[in-house]
């Protein structure tokens, strides 16, 4: 569980380079947009979070049923807190699930484990975080992870 500073546009960059390959299985584009270039520095576990990346690109990529684009945004959301959100185009999740998709074991997946949310929630939270969530069904998902960003507060 070691603590560094490192940048969040390196560590999506690197999970997005490791997810392609599944995503380019199904023609979907995953896009990296960074409005807050250079100033992204965290003080995290980068290997927990870059797990939390991973998970929610790969919930992404699972969501998509034909090609489309992931789209993830990197952005200020106050002065002192960096939101990376992760937009997909797939199915959405129904309002009865939302308040499910964080709790262990919750799946609607037929080989679904139930385990990334709830740990990324978790991760999330230990590094003083949020997730917001935000769907649409039949339009898509967007995720958005909230981190305090170093060196501004
Ligand atoms: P798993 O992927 O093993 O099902 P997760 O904890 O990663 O477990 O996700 C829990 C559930 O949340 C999923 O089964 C799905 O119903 C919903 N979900 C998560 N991300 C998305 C997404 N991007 N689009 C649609 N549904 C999602
Ligand atoms: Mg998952």
């Amino acid at each position: 569980n070691e603590y560094t500073y490192f940048e969040v546009d390196q560590l999506i960059t690197e999970v997005a380079g490791f997810m392609s390959p599944q995503s380019l299985m199904k023609a979907i584009e995953i896009n990296i947009i960074n409005e807050i270039y250079p100033n992204n520095k965290v003080f995290g576990n980068r290997n927990l979070l870059k797990q939390v990346f991973i998970n929610a690109i790969k919930n992404a990529i699972e969501s998509m049923e034909k090609s489309g684009n992931i789209e993830i945004r990197i952005s200020l959301y106050s002065n002192c807190t960096i939101s990376v959100k992760v937009v997909d185009q797939g199915s959405g999740i129904e309002k009865q699930d939302i308040e499910n998709i964080f709790k262990p074991f919750f799946t609607t997946k037929s080989a679904g484990t139930g385990l990334g949310l709830s740990h990324s929630y978790e991760v999330i939270e230990a590094h003083g975080g949020k997730i917001e969530v935000e769907s649409n069904v039949g339009i898509g998902t967007t995720f958005n992870f909230l981190l305090p960003l170093h060196g501004t507060c």
